[in-house]
């Protein structure tokens, strides 16, 4: 096994808000991190604006938070700092349409995650600074922990430095929006990109879920009834999750029987096989070499009809209306 490279980590002393003070930061997308961004930076005394596409849901809820809201264009062109808060596939296309004809010299462009200038989907001109300011936890939960005088982590990253202040910006961001109150990690585009991917799809999204389903197919295969199934695989993994999460994993093996934890011993790494880790390196190959994002845009601009087909398969396997009945008894 290589030898564990550390991170540079960055707490609030680290920071100094002066770096974006007096400018405006212009908020693209008002969703799950557009919103509490936006809230948590105008109440570290910033300046915020809104920008949202024509008809978008979102602008109503802006305007009662407080803001003003503009198109996305006139947010580009107003904004000092243009963070660019809307979903990964759409990236590409809102920046080259909107974005981009609006960019200056002085300005920053600032992204939640380093998909799209990792994979060349957002070309930025050289006149500019690209930062990344990902925080890691959804935007509610960021939001909820600011106003308790909390923050969750985050990764920063400097793509490129026009200015020469490209990092005392991310972590004057990072410090503005309650990151560095937690931890601020500095990382690069390509780290955070690569590691975000590879963890949603062969761990804690796709890999794990696939886990449930088998186990839950398993027993039910073997003539247990489907929520007997269901409570035996699935429901205990928010103890699993925050056991691991306080404890560390050798911490949760502490906290469970004994014969659980010999059990795991015995069992873990016979799921979990060399094939399985050799496989996990074969989608981490793809992800490094663009082919998973090249999958990705092409899937998008042929209208999703994958992504619909592998959604509706998800939505109807057995293990889903075992979930409800259960959720339903439980509630
Ligand atoms: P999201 O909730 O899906 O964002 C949706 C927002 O994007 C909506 O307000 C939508 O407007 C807006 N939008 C769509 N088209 C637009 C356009 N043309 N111009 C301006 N806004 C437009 O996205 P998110 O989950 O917050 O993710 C944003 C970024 O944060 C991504 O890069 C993601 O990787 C990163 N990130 C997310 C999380 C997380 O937990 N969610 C955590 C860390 C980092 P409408 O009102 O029209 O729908």
């Amino acid at each position: 096994m290589r030898k564990l490279t550390s991170f540079r980590t960055y707490g609030d002393r680290h920071a100094d808000l002066e770096y974006i003070k007096g400018s405006t930061l212009a908020i693209v997308g008002y969703g799950s991190q557009g919103r509490a961004q936006a809230l948590n930076l105008r109440d570290s005394g910033l300046e915020v604006i809104v920008g949202l596409p024509k008809g978008s849901k979102k602008a109503r809820v802006a305007r009662k938070d407080g803001f003003s809201v503009y198109s996305t264009e006139h947010a580009a062109k107003s904004g000092s700092l243009v963070s660019i808060l809307i979903p990964d596939h759409l990236h590409r296309q809102i920046y080259r349409q909107h974005i981009a004809p609006h960019l200056s010299p002085g300005k920053t462009l600032l992204f939640a995650c380093g998909f799209s200038i990792h994979f060349g989907l957002v070309l930025p001109p050289d006149f500019v600074d690209v930062i990344m300011v990902a925080p890691h936890a959804p935007g509610e939960v960021m939001r909820n922990l600011f106003l308790q005088g909390k923050g969750v982590p985050c990764f920063i990253a400097v793509g490129q430095d026009k200015s020469g202040h490209g990092k005392n910006k991310a972590l004057a961001y990072a410090k503005a929006i309650g990151c560095t109150r937690a931890g601020a990690f500095e990382t690069t585009f390509e780290h955070e990109a690569i590691g975000d991917l590879f963890g949603e799809q062969a761990v804690l999204c796709g890999g794990l879920t696939e886990l449930l389903r088998a186990g839950f197919d398993v027993l039910v295969e073997a003539g247990l009834p489907a929520e007997n199934a269901y409570l035996e695989c699935v429901h205990q993994l928010d103890y699993i999750v925050n056991t691991i999460k306080s404890y560390g994993i050798a911490g949760l093996f502490e906290r469970i029987s004994k014969t659980a934890e010999f059990g795991s011993y015995v069992s873990g790494k016979r799921v979990i096989t060399a094939d399985v880790r050799r496989r996990m390196e074969k989608i981490l190959k793809e992800i490094k070499d663009g082919k998973f994002a090249r999958e990705w845009a092409k899937e998008h601009e042929s209208g999703m009809r994958n992504y619909r087909k592998f959604k509706k398969e998800a939505a109807r396997h057995p293990i889903e209306k075992a979930s409800r009945k259960i959720r339903r008894l439980s509630s």
